[in-house]
């Protein structure tokens, strides 16, 4: 019996007839740029999130890109961004033309330990990207406090965490503005490319739109030098139809989660996910430290079970990052994590009768 890491095909089996019936409306439409579908993913998705606005992207690194632009942050800037998080968090401030300053992690959650902000910020900060790592919620009150104090944006990257809690709050509607990815795999994802911003901020808003659509509001009108960068009218059809399932889907994602918690907290080998008491985490994925890191993932997918690694090597040793001179030993939080972690199967298409099969063999590893 093999049970893979994640399966797109099952969920768009599920959904078959509701895609194929958005994409031949949407083709014999004969628009396929900026229309109808895209305004009502836009008004959904805000009213899903609580903000007042969205504005659609290319992808989850545009919106965080063009964030910061819109805030004018740029050349000679810095961005506190986590240590630990995919590398696009840090790309965005970099594409911006600022400077990502990292900030390492609670070892408890994984996210950026508010206590150790204050010391990275200079006088050239202007912001703090705050990533909900694998669908669990940064603590935003004390960053946003922090912010506050230092006259600093707070941004988050929800791109992992589309509809976990924080103190009762949804994602996405926690800060100045929020970056989303619907990239395939995200908890909410298009058949392809695609993102949002999510803002309360008019004067923001108005400047996303002008620049994800070359800076133009009316047609062949460039106020600004702007980008293309457009959610697709068929991207946003088929995020409307797995709308409507994300809240169901994030239910299945918490059942899976509560199993495996339970199922594997006698294992003294295994440090399980952390969840602080204000937060209700969507699961994005479902990791675990483990000292025999490799051995595990080995012995699992010998039992034919598929895990990934998120992810194995932290930005700041990335050969794209070799500009910083960071070297091994420098960020060591951030390493040990990425040296220990393993991702289980978790996904709202997974059984629970699947779960207890990982569990099974996770235990016998563990033996
Ligand atoms: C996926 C992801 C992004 C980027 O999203 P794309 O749509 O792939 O550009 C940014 N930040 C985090 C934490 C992500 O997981």
């Amino acid at each position: 019996m093999n049970i893979p890491f994640l399966d797109l095909k099952v969920q768009h089996q599920d959904l078959r007839a509701e895609l194929t019936q958005v994409f031949n409306e949407v083709l014999d439409s004969g628009w396929f740029i900026q229309g109808n579908q895209l305004a009502l993913f836009e008004q959904e998705y805000a009213s899903y999130c609580g903000t007042k606005h969205c504005i659609g992207v290319g992808n989850g690194l545009d919106a965080l890109h063009l964030i910061l632009r819109a805030y004018g942050i740029g050349a000679g800037d810095e961005v506190i961004v986590p240590s630990n998080t995919y590398i696009a968090t840090w790309l965005a401030a970099s594409y911006a033309g600022a400077t990502p300053v990292p900030v390492e992690p609670d070892l408890a959650t994984y996210n950026i330990d508010p206590a150790l902000i204050e010391a990275a910020i200079t006088p050239r900060t202007k912001a703090i990207i705050a990533v909900h790592l694998y669908g669990q919620m940064a603590d935003m009150d004390a960053i946003n406090d922090i912010a506050r104090k230092h006259g600093l944006k707070v941004i988050e990257d929800a791109a992992q965490s589309q509809g976990a809690l924080y103190k009762g709050r949804l994602s996405g509607g926690l800060a100045d503005a929020a970056g989303h990815s619907f990239y395939p795999g995200k908890n909410l994802g298009a058949l392809g490319d695609a993102g949002a911003i999510t803002t309360n901020d008019d004067a923001l808003a108005d400047q996303l739109r002008m620049l994800r659509n070359y800076g133009s509001q009316i047609k062949y009108k460039n106020e600004i030098k702007g980008f293309n960068s457009r959610l697709d009218e068929l991207q946003a059809a088929f995020l409307r139809v797995k709308l409507k399932k994300i809240t169901q889907w994030n239910e299945q994602r918490r059942a899976l989660a509560r199993i495996y918690q339970q199922g594997l907290q006698q294992l003294p080998s295994l440090t399980l996910p952390y969840v602080p008491e204000w937060a209700d985490p969507v699961w994005h994925l479902y990791v675990v430290r483990c000292a025999k890191r490799d051995e595990l993932q080995q012995y699992l997918q010998a039992a034919g079970i598929g895990t990934v690694i998120h992810y194995p090597i932290p930005p700041h040793l990335q050969g794209a990052y070799a500009e910083l001179d960071m070297a091994t030993g420098s960020l060591p939080i951030s390493e040990k994590i990425h040296s220990e972690i393993i991702s289980l199967p978790l996904d709202p298409y997974l059984s629970s009768a699947d779960a207890h099969r990982v569990l099974e063999v996770v235990r016998q590893f563990a033996a």
